[in-house]
């Protein structure tokens, strides 16, 4: 990287619906970069294809980077001195260069209907605008000056479009990929400015990019065709010594490695692909995202940064300060990474196990609330967390994981029981009841001990037992340890439980 150059980059969507993951992993890696350099992060909303724009999306875009923690330093609800962020807000800002091109002769007007372009394209079906035919289409190069004048004074449509050179190699060097060339008689005459007076994204992402300074740009690899028309408009227009540096980053695979992971994947492979749920506003299909799933945010952050990224050793848990920290162009690698769901999934275990629960109690009491559970007493919901969170994968695995804590069993798992019950056990637990209420300590080991000392005692196997008391606290052969069930529970209602179930087993 040169060392001059401060460090400014930007995350670009277009707001077009829900938020891929493999978007938020370009977000984020912008992100790692401007924080690793002490540079800014930007946030531009790419919104000059009117017939693409969906309402909701740009809102949407925000709230995905707020959860998640990477927060813009400049955008469109932060302006900072390089405003608008919106590009259909810099829509004056666009023609002038257009011209600019056509005066110095690197851009054309082009006349053509949108229905001669159709006919065009019944006849050859492969038809690309190019050199090899822009002769006998209609357009500034192929009519006389006085047809072009005329045209214009009337007022008749164009676009304006590059005339890309016939048989150049043009390249560049990505920070990823290293010297990239392109045949510049393989790339069409793009359109840089529409006949509704809006560029195209190749036109604005250039004009932009010079006049936000950005320096360096992390973007998806499906932009890596279009980059020989940036690096013509870079120079066409005057700009190249300020070209930024580019990194495409690899795609984000299908988990069997098979082409770029899309939203239908993930539909038919049972997971998300998008951050948060999505409700397309036409429609009203609701897509399911990572955070409505139970995601915690530093799981999905640290599980995306790892998609392409690895800082050389085989350590899996970053914080986004170590990330920010060890993040480090030179290890993104250039081959796809295959999306793993079950690796996000253990990401997110990971994380939920290591956050501090003081982090997590809101969630979990909006979750309590979510079934009617109002009040908690906040040492009990400590110390229930505390039990479960070992064993939770997702977020909202809290209620079905300790939904027990909160409310009696209302049916009890009698089937493995039943069978080996016996007027013995009844008393075993008649007496235990007695004995319960004169325990000096409430604690768990201590529940154990005595629990184990008494089944010993009395002939029976601890195995016998455990079973049928795990069942009279909770329901069934599920939960944390007994005994700390059995602890967090307390005394008065252990008893209860003890009393309430045993008529089920016996009768
Ligand atoms: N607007 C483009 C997108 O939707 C941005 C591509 C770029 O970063 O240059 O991804």
């Amino acid at each position: 990287m040169s060392s001059q150059k401060k460090v400014r980059v930007r995350f670009a969507p277009s707001p077009t619906g829900g938020l891929h993951l493999g978007g938020v992993r370009t977000a984020l890696f912008n992100y790692l970069f401007a924080r690793h350099h002490k540079g800014e992060f930007i946030l531009r909303i790419e919104d000059t294809d009117q017939t693409r724009f969906v309402s909701g999306a740009e809102e949407y875009i925000t709230e995905c980077l707020a959860w998640c923690g990477i927060e813009p330093d400049e955008s469109p609800n932060k302006p900072g001195s390089f405003g608008p962020y919106r590009q259909s807000e810099r829509k004056p800002s666009y023609r002038q260069y257009a011209e600019q091109l056509i005066k110095d002769g690197y851009a054309y007007y082009a006349f053509d209907t949108a229905e001669e372009l159709e006919e065009q394209r019944k006849i050859h079906p492969n038809f690309r605008y190019s050199h090899e035919n822009r002769a006998e289409l209609r357009n500034s190069l192929s009519l006389s000056n006085e047809e072009v004048q005329m045209l214009l004074g009337e007022g008749v449509p164009y676009t304006v479009r590059i005339k890309m050179p016939e048989n150049e190699v043009l390249s560049f060097e990505d920070m990823i990929r290293g010297r990239v060339s392109f045949e510049t008689k393989l790339v069409d005459d793009k359109v840089l400015l529409k006949a509704d007076g809006m560029p195209t994204y190749h036109l604005a992402v250039v004009v932009d990019d010079k006049a936000m300074e950005i320096s360096h740009i992390f973007r998806g690899e499906e932009w890596l065709p279009s980059a020989p028309v940036h690096i013509l408009l870079w120079e066409y227009l005057g700009w190249k010594q300020e070209m930024p540096e580019w990194a495409h980053l690899p795609l984000i695979l299908k988990p069997d490695g098979n082409g770029k992971l899309s939203k239908r994947d993930g539909d038919r492979l049972g997971f998300p692909v998008y951050a948060m749920n999505w409700a397309d506003p036409k429609s009203g299909d609701l897509t399911k995202g990572f955070r409505e799933l139970g995601f915690l945010p530093e799981a999905f952050l640290n599980m995306l940064a790892l998609l392409g990224w690895n800082d050389g050793t085989e350590q899996e848990i970053f914080t986004k300060d170590e990330l920010i920290e060890k993040f480090a162009v030179e290890r993104i690698s250039k081959s796809g990474a295959k999306f793993d769901f079950e690796k996000a999934k253990w990401f997110n275990h990971e994380w939920i196990k290591q956050t501090d629960n003081i982090a997590l109690v809101v969630q979990m009491r909006n979750i309590l609330v979510e079934h009617g559970i109002e009040k908690v007493d906040p040492v009990f919901l400590d110390g229930v967390l505390s039990a479960v969170k070992e064993r939770m994968t997702y977020i909202s695995d809290f209620w079905t994981q300790t939904s027990f804590f909160f409310q009696r069993p209302n049916s009890y798992d009698v089937e493995a029981i039943k069978p080996k019950w016996n007027a013995q056990k009844t008393s075993f637990f008649e007496e235990l009841i007695v004995e319960l209420i004169e325990l000096p300590v409430w604690e768990a080991s201590a529940l154990e001990l005595f629990f184990k000392e008494k089944v010993a005692s009395s002939g029976m196997k601890v195995g016998e037992l455990m079973m049928p008391f795990r069942i009279m606290l909770v329901g069934g052969k599920f939960g944390p340890d007994v005994f700390k069930i059995a602890e967090l529970l307390e005394e008065n209602e252990v008893i209860g439980r003890i009393e309430a179930a045993l008529p089920h087993f016996s009768e």
